[in-house]
Formats: C-alpha cells, sequence, structure tokens
C-alpha cells in the first residue's frame, strides 16, 4: 500500500494507473462502516484508493473541527487490511492554498433543508471538497455511506449538474449491534450518553414499526418519534423529519418514497441517523 501526502505525488502516481479506481473519501478515525465502503470498492475496481481528510470548509465556526479525532496510523492499519492501494491524506494548506477562492455552492432545497438548516455552509465545504477529490483521484466509481444520507443526495446531484464521469454506489448504513449506527463522532460519547444515543435507532425503528403497521400521518410519526426521544433526557432534538426523498420536503402524507431523518444532541455531541421508507400499499 502507498501512503500519499500531496497532491502532486498523487496525480503522478495516477498517471500510472490503468484500470478502473474505486474511491472512499473519508474523515478518518475509521470504523466498520467507513471499512465497508473500502471492502467494496476494492472488489469492484483495479485499484482502490481511500482519503483520509477532516476538511475545515464543512465545519462551522462552533463545530467540532479541531478536536475532531484522528489517527492516521490506525487508519493506514485497518485500509492495509482491506486492501487498499493507495491511501491520499493531504495536508489543509495542500487543498486550500492561499489564495484559494473557488467553491461549489448547489442551491435548492438539497442544501437548505435538514443538515443544511442547522449547518449552513456545511454543503458548499462538503460539495467542494468532495469536486477537488474526484478531480484529484478521478475515480472510476465513489462510494458513500447512506448514514449521511443528505450528503448522498447532494452528491449525486454534483457529479450530475456537472457531468462528474463516475458512478456514485450508496453504500447500507453499518450500526453497533444494539443499533447504534457508527460513527467517527461516538467516541465523544460517556458510557452513560453512549446508552442514551440508543434513542436515534429506536426512534427509526417505531417509525419504522409505525408505516409498517399502516400509518401514513408523517405528523404523527414524527410527533411518536419525538415523544420517544424527549424521555430521553440527555437528547435534545435537533429536527425529527419524514421527508420525500427526492427534495427533502416534510411530508403530510407517506404516499411516495420517504426518507426519515433526525439529528440529535447528547450532550455537546451531535448524531444523525436516517431510514428510508420503502412504499408499500
Ligand atoms: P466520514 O469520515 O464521517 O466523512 O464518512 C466517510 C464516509 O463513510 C461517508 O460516505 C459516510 O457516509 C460513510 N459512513 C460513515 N459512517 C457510516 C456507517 N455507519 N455506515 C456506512 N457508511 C458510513
Amino acid at each position: 500500500m502507498q501512503i500519499i501526502h500531496t497532491i502532486s505525488d498523487f496525480k503522478n502516481a495516477r498517471r500510472r494507473i490503468s484500470g478502473t479506481v474505486g474511491f472512499v473519501p473519508t474523515m478518518g478515525y475509521l470504523h466498520e462502516g467507513h471499512l465497508s465502503l473500502a471492502r467494496r470498492a476494492k472488489a469492484d475496481n483495479d485499484v482502490a484508493v481511500a482519503s483520509i481528510f477532516v476538511n475545515p470548509t464543512q465545519f462551522g465556526r462552533n463545530e467540532d473541527f479541531s478536536k475532531y479525532p484522528r489517527d492516521l496510523a490506525r487508519d493506514v492499519a485497518l485500509l492495509e487490511r482491506e486492501g487498499t492501494d493507495i491511501v491520499f491524506a493531504p495536508e489543509a494548506s495542500d487543498m486550500y492554498p492561499e489564495g484559494f477562492a473557488t467553491y461549489i455552492d448547489i442551491e435548492g432545497p438539497l442544501t437548505t433543508r435538514l443538515e443544511g438548516a442547522v449547518r449552513p455552509g456545511h454543503f458548499k465545504g462538503v460539495a467542494t471538497v468532495v469536486a477537488k477529490l474526484f478531480n484529484i483521484v478521478q475515480p472510476t466509481r465513489a462510494y458513500f455511506g447512506q448514514k449521511d444520507a443528505q450528503q448522498v443526495l447532494v452528491i449525486q446531484k454534483l457529479v450530475s449538474d456537472l457531468n462528474g464521469n463516475l458512478d456514485v454506489v450508496v453504500m447500507p448504513t453499518v450500526r453497533e449491534p444494539d443499533g447504534l449506527a457508527m460513527s467517527s463522532r461516538n467516541v465523544y460519547l460517556s458510557p452513560q450518553q453512549r446508552e442514551a444515543a440508543l434513542v436515534l435507532s429506536k426512534a427509526l425503528r417505531l417509525a419504522e414499526r409505525l408505516y409498517g403497521e399502516g400509518e401514513r400521518d408523517a405528523e404523527c410519526i414524527r410527533a411518536a418519534m419525538r415523544r420517544l426521544i424527549e424521555a430521553e433526557l440527555l437528547a435534545r432534538i435537533d429536527y425529527v423529519s419524514v421527508a420525500d426523498c427526492s427534495d427533502l420536503a416534510e411530508l403530510d402524507v407517506v404516499d411516495r418514497p420517504a426518507l426519515v431523518s433526525l439529528a440529535v444532541r447528547i450532550g455537546a455531541t451531535r448524531l444523525i441517523d436516517n431510514t428510508p421508507l420503502e412504499v408499500l400499499q
């Protein structure tokens, strides 16, 4: 496995690659969710590339950029086990040199609702860094997790609007045995908070159960989820949403493919999770 730290070294290495390239962009501190993407990238392609870059432009001023967990040596060892061929871990000063001035700002509901409403500028940072990474890595396929469902919609829009020459592959959310979605941010949780964090997946299972039992009133589903979360004293809701998958508009009636999603603060840690609702009659 090669570890490359500069954009110019990566471009030189890229020129020597023939065949398909599978790409997994990450912010590091890897867990089984990331590794499931790396495994699939390796299985589907001649060469598998993973990037590790905690992207400053997607963090708000009061967010956790400086304390975001980092452990490059551990990440590299985990990726090596998955057969990843190249790890690209650039410096922020190389990605955003002095005078950097070009950002990608996707207009409309996909970037202004839900995460976009709570984290203004977040998706501008995400779209910009992903577009840069796509230009550098030139992947045949790029792998993203359903865990960040709105991010997937934003990336799909980016690729379609800018005519990207790659396939976006979406992989299922990997969970801990008790249901908590894996996240690099889970390390922030104390044992008591870790227990409280189960309300996210419990609220999603409740939504699935209600929907499975025939409930189609979206507000009833949202209200039941909110009640469950509010009963957990350590939890504070940012949003609970049952929305149209195509534009993330809140639904009155669940009569089309929907995304149930939520963002909840457990102490100072902000967690997100989601589940799609298939169309049942
Ligand atoms: P991050 O390092 O948090 O930016 O995540 C990098 C990629 O891994 C993104 O495409 C995420 O959606 C994906 N990912 C993060 N957590 C999970 C998970 N629990 N299951 C599947 N994919 C995940």
